[in-house]
């Protein structure tokens, strides 16, 4: 893969079926530091720079309650990656994995997930740490960090199934 589209020996492409209409909206875009994607972290960290999230219209409202939690998922389009590879070489030393043993950028569908440290909400917009996408990466959604969430909906029966 990929450190921009190429294809390295021991990858392996296929012909994707034509894509289909999952109706996903962009909901904002990421802004941060990195414009090559030979330079963006291969992951985020919690101390890496900020980052800032911009929601667009008419998404904004759905922000409330954010700032209560220290840690979001932030999920986002890869928007410059190939599709097609089933099989990568992330060494580029001859042997390769299937893609969806890795978390390379180059997926059927280029979903990246991130967990980042929430810094300050100011109206639209969201300053994080902990990103690694490119300056301009479409956002496709927000969610509190899992560990930090307790459901507010009353629990139902699939809630104690266990085993089996
Ligand atoms: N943290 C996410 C995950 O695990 O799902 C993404 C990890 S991926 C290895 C991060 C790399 O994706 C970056 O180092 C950069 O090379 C590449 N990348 C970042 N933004 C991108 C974009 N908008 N389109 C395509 N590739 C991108």
């Amino acid at each position: 893969m990929v450190r921009e589209n190429e294809i390295r020996p021991s990858e392996m492409a296929v012909e994707p079926p034509p894509a289909t209409d999952a109706g996903l909206v962009f909901i904002g875009r990421i802004y941060s530091p990195w414009t090559s994607r030979l330079k963006a972290p291969r992951q985020g960290r919690q101390d890496g720079p900020l980052c800032r999230i911009e929601i667009f219209d008419p998404w904004v409202p759905a922000l409330d309650g954010i700032g209560r939690f220290e840690r979001l998922e932030v999920l986002y389009w890869l928007h410059l990656s190939r599709r097609d590879l089933v099989r990568q070489s992330p060494a580029n030393d001859g042997s390769a994995r299937g893609t969806f043993a890795l978390r390379s950028p180059v997926r059927p569908n280029p979903i990246g997930t991130s967990v980042v440290s929430l810094v300050e909400v100011d109206g639209p917009v969201l300053l994080v740490r902990g990103l690694d996408c490119l300056d301009g990466t479409p956002l496709l959604d927000l969610k509190p960090d899992r560990t930090l969430f307790t459901p507010i909906a009353p629990p139902q029966p699939g809630d104690f199934e266990t085993g089996d």
